[in-house]
Formats: C-alpha cells, structure tokens, sequence
C-alpha cells in the first residue's frame, strides 16, 4: 500500500510550509518592529531631583536620599545632608 508514505509527505509538507512561514514573520518582526516598539531603543531621561539645600539638580538614584515625612529628599552631598532644613 502506497497512501501512507503519500499522506505522510504531505503532512510533512504543511508542517513546512506552516513553518517557514512562521520563521519569515519572525524575521520580518525582527526586521521593522511595530510603531509602539520603535522608542524602546532610546534611553528614558533621569527625572532629577534639586538639592532642598544648595538647589544643584541630582540623579535620585546617585543622590544622598533621606525620606522625611513621608517625601522623599535627594541630597548632591553629605554636607547638604547635615544642613538640611528642619521641618
Ligand atoms: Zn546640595
């Protein structure tokens, strides 16, 4: 009997076919990514944070932080830090 072999090839075939078409939207996806994706790419910009002391602009992340009722306050060093206004 030879309609086994033959039904085999052809579902071999659509697994195929199914297959490379998968693989060429993955490429094409790759290739120009979706409008909302484009500015994933670029860096986000830092919100600085001033000094509640001297008024120097600082990177929260890099800055001396201190939470004071409940706010949080970026300090550009430890000398604002020890002047910083009480409340
Ligand atoms: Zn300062």
């Amino acid at each position: 009997m030879l309609l086994r072999p033959l039904l085999l090839f052809i579902l071999f075939c659509v697994i195929a076919k199914l297959f490379w078409r998968f693989i060429e939207g993955v490429v094409r996806g790759a290739s120009s990514p979706p409008p909302g994706a484009a500015r994933r790419g670029t860096p986000v910009p830092v919100k600085m944070q001033p000094c509640p002391v001297c008024g120097t602009y600082v990177v929260p992340g890099k800055a001396i932080s201190t939470v004071s009722g409940g706010t949080s306050l970026h300090f550009c060093s430890e000398k604002c830090r020890s002047e910083q206004p009480s409340r």
